[in-house]
C-alpha cells in the first residue's frame, strides 16, 4: 500500500516536528482492501494550533472545535485531526464536548467500525487495537465497542453500518445486527440532510438490494412509506415477486447510480394504496405510477433532496410505466420533453423493472432495445428535438414582425411539427411555412 506524495509529505511535516501521525478511517480501509480512497484522513498528536502554524498559509481551521484543520495541497486539501475523545453524548448527534489526547489508540477507540479504525503511518506501521484487519479478511462489519452503546451515542451510525455494508458487501457480526435493529427508533432524532448523505451512499453499493431485504424496518425509520410494499401480493401473473421483492429485483438490475437506484426503489411505492382486485380475482394497481410519484415526491422532500434530484427522480417516476412506441415520431417527442439524459435513464428504469417481473415477460427487452437503436440513430443523425436545434430563431420571427410571447409559441408550433415529421428542420420550409400561417406557425382551425 503506497501513500501519495501529498499525504507522505503531510505526515513528514508533522514527525518532524516530533509529532505522530497516521492515515486513519476509510482512506486506510480502501487502501487495505485494494481500492483507490477518494480522500485520505490524517490523525495525529500534533494540537490544532500546532498544526496550523506548522502549515502555514496552506492550513485552513475548519472545524477547530472537533479539532479538524484542512491543510491544502496540489492535490486536494487533507484533513488533519487531533487525537480525540468524545465526550458523552446527549442529544444522541453531537458529542457534548470532545477532549483531545496523545494516544492514537484512544482516537481509534471512538471510531464507529473495526474497519475504519486502522491506523497507517509513514513506515507503514499499523495500528490496529480492534482487530479491524480481520475483520477486512473476513468481510465483517463491526462495531468498536458495545454495539448498543455505539449506537445509543449516535444513531447515524445505524445507517453508515448498512451503508458500509450494502458498499463492501460485507456481512454485519450477529451481535452489530441485532443492536443495529434494536436501536433503529435512533434514526428518528437525526437530521434529514445526515440521513440523506449516507442513505444515498448506500443506494448505488453493489449489495444495496441484500441490504434493504435484510433491513427494512430500518430504513422504514425516515421512510415508513416502504414498508406498505414488504410482502404485498400483486395477484397477477406478470409479477412472481410481492411489491417489494419486485423493487428489490429491479434496483438490482439498474447501474449503481444514486438517481437510477432511487426511482427504481420509489416507482412502485404507491401500488400498495392502488390495489383493487376484478371478478377474476386478478390484482390491478390502476393509477399507481401517479400515486407513487406524489408519495416519491413528499419522501424526498422530507430527506430534503436538492431540487433536480428530486424532479428528475420524480419524473422518472411518473413514466415508469409508460409505453414509449418504437417509432421515430415518439422517440423525439419523448427526446424533446425528457431530454437525452433522462430518456435513456427511462429506458434503464424499464428494462429493470421488467427484469423483475416473472421471466415468462422479460421478451419485452426486445421492445426496449428497439426504443434504444431508434434513439441512439436519431441522435447520430442530429434529429431535432429542442428549441435549440430548430434551424429558425426567435430573431428570425421578429423580422417577420412578431413579438413577445407570440415569438414562443410560433417556435414551439414549428417544433411539434418538425418532431412529429410535419416538416423538415430546414430554415426555408420553416419559414415559407411561417408565411402560409400568417406568422403563427399555426393553421386555422377552418382549414
Ligand atoms: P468514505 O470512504 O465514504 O469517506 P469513511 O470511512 O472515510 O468512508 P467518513 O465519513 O469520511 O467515512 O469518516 C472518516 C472516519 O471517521 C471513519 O472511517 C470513522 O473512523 C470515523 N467516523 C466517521 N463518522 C463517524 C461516526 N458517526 N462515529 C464514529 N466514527 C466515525
Ligand atoms: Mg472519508
Amino acid at each position: 500500500m503506497e501513500l501519495p506524495k501529498h499525504v507522505e509529505r503531510i505526515l513528514t511535516t508533522l514527525e518532524s516536528a516530533g509529532r505522530e501521525a497516521w492515515c486513519v478511517g476509510g482512506c486506510v480501509r480502501d487502501a487495505l482492501l485494494g481500492r483507490t480512497p477518494e480522500d485520505w484522513d490524517i490523525t495525529t498528536s500534533a494540537l490544532p494550533e500546532e498544526t496550523l502554524s506548522l502549515f502555514g498559509p496552506r492550513a485552513e481551521p475548519t472545524g477547530l472545535r472537533h479539532g479538524t484543520v484542512t491543510v491544502k495541497t496540489e492535490a486536494g486539501p487533507v484533513e488533519v485531526t487531533t487525537y480525540r475523545i468524545d465526550g458523552t453524548y446527549r442529544d444522541r448527534r453531537r458529542p457534548e464536548s470532545v477532549a483531545f489526547t496523545r494516544s492514537v489508540d484512544e482516537d481509534l477507540a471512538r471510531r464507529d467500525f473495526t474497519v475504519n479504525a486502522i491506523a497507517r503511518n509513514l513506515r507503514g506501521e499499523l495500528r490496529d487495537p480492534f482487530g479491524g484487519r480481520e475483520d477486512l479478511r473476513g468481510g465483517i462489519l463491526r462495531c468498536v465497542g458495545d454495539p448498543d452503546r455505539r449506537f445509543q451515542e449516535d444513531a447515524l451510525r445505524i445507517l453508515r453500518g448498512l451503508r458500509f455494508a450494502a458498499a463492501l458487501g460485507f456481512s454485519i457480526a450477529p451481535e452489530t445486527a441485532e443492536a443495529l435493529r434494536r436501536n433503529r427508533a435512533g434514526l428518528g432524532d437525526i437530521a434529514a440532510e445526515r440521513i440523506q448523505t449516507e442513505f444515498f451512499k448506500l443506494l448505488p453499493g453493489d449489495h444495496a438490494a441484500e441490504i434493504l431485504r435484510d433491513y427494512p424496518e430500518v430504513f422504514g425509520v425516515f421512510w415508513p412509506e416502504l414498508l406498505a410494499m414488504v410482502g404485498f401480493d400483486q395477484r397477477n401473473r406478470h409479477h412472481c415477486y410481492d411489491v417489494w421483492e419486485h423493487t428489490l429485483h429491479a434496483l438490482d438490475a439498474v447501474p449503481g447510480d444514486v438517481v437510477l437506484r432511487c426511482a427504481m426503489l420509489l416507482h412502485d411505492v404507491g401500488k400498495p394504496a392502488c390495489f383493487t382486485l376484478d371478478e377474476a380475482g386478478v390484482g390491478h394497481f390502476y393509477g399507481h405510477p401517479a400515486v407513487s410519484r406524489e408519495l416519491a415526491d413528499g419522501m424526498l422532500r422530507r430527506l430534503k433532496c436538492g431540487t433536480d434530484f428530486r424532479e428528475t427522480v420524480v419524473r422518472l417516476v411518473e413514466w415508469h410505466d409508460r409505453d414509449i412506441p418504437r417509432t421515430d415520431k415518439s422517440i423525439r417527442r419523448a427526446l424533446r420533453i425528457l431530454g437525452e439524459e433522462d430518456l435513456r435513464r427511462l429506458i434503464l428504469i424499464k428494462r429493470a423493472d421488467n427484469l423483475g417481473q416473472s421471466p415468462a415477460f422479460w421478451d419485452r427487452q426486445g421492445e426496449l432495445d428497439k426504443a434504444e437503436a431508434i434513439l441512439d440513430r436519431l441522435l447520430e443523425e442530429d434529429a431535432c428535438f429542442s428549441l435549440k436545434q430548430l434551424a429558425v430563431k426567435g430573431g428570425d420571427l421578429l423580422a417577420l414582425g412578431l413579438s413577445g410571447p407570440a415569438v414562443g409559441a410560433a417556435l414551439e408550433a414549428l417544433l411539434s411539427k418538425v418532431i412529429d415529421g410535419a416538416l423538415p428542420n430546414r430554415r426555408e420550409a420553416l419559414l415559407a411555412h411561417l408565411q402560409e400561417t400568417g406568422g403563427t406557425g399555426q393553421k386555422e382551425e377552418s382549414e
